[in-house]
């Protein structure tokens, strides 16, 4: 399906604004010179949706999680960047594996299963999904996508 790719983000910004009741501001930023996506939308907002509640949810009240997209030649980038917990060196090989957690979310709780489920929902569309992170500073989460 063809979609605007602005009109999409604009619409998760307002609803994840909503999840986030430790007074984050989530910004969102769009670079390119074409917004149309040809990508499937219900897959792509669970990838997205999985990053930025992990933003939420693994950063501190009053903190900056920064989301933009771009759109070049037949390309989307996704990304989503956060000032949190970040993720420790060593563990990061494992960020994608089903029921993972790293050692560093305290009483942080989840299931572990939310990047995994974004890792096969951006396999299905033929995209990639990649993490730098810095533990006590923050991580970073990009997709990339080829339509
Ligand atoms: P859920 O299934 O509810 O999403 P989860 O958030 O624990 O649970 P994932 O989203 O798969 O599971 O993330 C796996 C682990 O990776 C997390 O438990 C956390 O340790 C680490 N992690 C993921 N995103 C971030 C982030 N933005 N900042 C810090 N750690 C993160
Ligand atoms: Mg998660």
């Amino acid at each position: 399906v063809e979609f605007n790719i602005v009109k999409f983000a604009d619409e998760i910004v307002e609803e994840m604004q909503l999840i986030s009741k430790k007074d984050q501001h989530i910004v969102y930023e769009h670079t390119g010179t074409d917004a149309r996506v040809f990508l499937d939308p219900n897959l792509l907002k669970n990838c997205v949706f999985n990053l930025i509640s992990n933003a939420i949810k693994y950063s501190g009240p009053n903190t900056l999680i920064e989301f933009s997209t771009k759109v070049f030649d037949n390309q989307l980038e996704i990304i989503v960047k956060d000032n949190g917990i970040g993720i420790p060196e060593e563990e990061q090989k494992n960020l994608f594996e089903p029921f993972f957690r790293a050692h560093n979310t305290g009483d942080i709780q989840g299931t572990g299963l939310g990047l995994n489920i974004a890792r096969r929902y951006a396999a299905l569309m033929n995209g990639h999904i990649s993490c730098v992170s810095k533990l006590n500073e923050g991580t970073t989460f990009t997709l990339n996508f080829t339509f």
